[in-house]
């Protein structure tokens, strides 16, 4: 027993997720789940096919990237983890996965057009693509900069974290988040759906308009605003 086996268990619970979702291969991606008032979050460890990992095997890590219980090493990716947490407060689950058309649009350096309502349902904005990082960046601290890297697109694009739970990072690959690991997890499910819907929307029309604003708030505030009227 340890203080910390919630959140191994939401964390192994939420990773094995991703290959169900067709999310990843191999040992691809990787999900944390936080506990904000433990200053620590658990995360997948590297290199660990999905089929062996149990929530024993989930690394506790701070919010400065150092491994506070677990014997193996955490994602090489724990980093990239921990920046965001340390910074942007109230998320508590991130995703990382490489799924094949978000990472596409990532490799093309593009956000991804808002082109319809189920894009609209869960944010009103295209999904946004960091630039590439700079070379100095890159000889660094690679995986600590990637979350700097994330938070200055946010920055410069004026984005709200809360609003927007997803990122491509440039010539990478899509980051979601979430105020739980499994909504972290849906993000990312939603992301690659969005992502392959934008795609063969482009494929069928190269010019294709991008959703009215009137149609992107009617969906966005239906699910979310104050008098949203979507499920149950
Ligand atoms: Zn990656």
């Amino acid at each position: 027993m340890s203080k910390y086996d919630h959140i191994r268990l939401s964390a192994y619970n939420a990773n094995m997720q991703l290959p169900k979702l067709g999310l990843v291969l191999f040992t691809f991606g990787n999900v944390s789940a936080a506990d904000r008032e433990l200053g620590v979050f658990a995360i997948k460890p590297s290199g660990v096919p999905y089929e062996d990992l149990s929530p024993e095997k989930m690394v506790i890590v701070d919010f400065d990237g150092n491994t506070v219980e677990g014997d193996l090493r955490p994602s090489s990716d724990t980093k990239t983890h921990a920046v965001l947490y340390k910074h942007w407060d109230g998320i508590n689950g991130i995703v990382h996965t490489h799924s094949t058309y978000g990472t596409a649009w990532a490799q093309s350096q593009r956000d991804i057009p808002i082109f319809g309502t189920t894009h609209a349902d869960h944010l009103t904005v295209d999904i946004p693509c960091a630039p590439p990082m700079n070379d100095e960046m890159i000889k660094g601290n690679y995986e600590y900069q990637t979350g700097f890297q994330i938070m200055e697109c946010f920055e410069e694009k004026g984005l709200d974290y809360k609003e927007v739970e997803m990122v491509l990072v440039g010539n990478h690959a899509p980051f979601t988040w979430g105020k739980t690991a499994e909504k972290a997890v849906y993000n990312s499910a939603v992301l690659e759906a969005v992502a392959q819907m934008a795609y063969l929307t482009e494929q069928i029309d190269k010019s294709a308009p991008r959703l009215k604003d009137a149609l992107i708030k009617k969906h966005y505030e239906r699910k979310h605003g104050p008098d949203s009227y979507y499920g149950q």
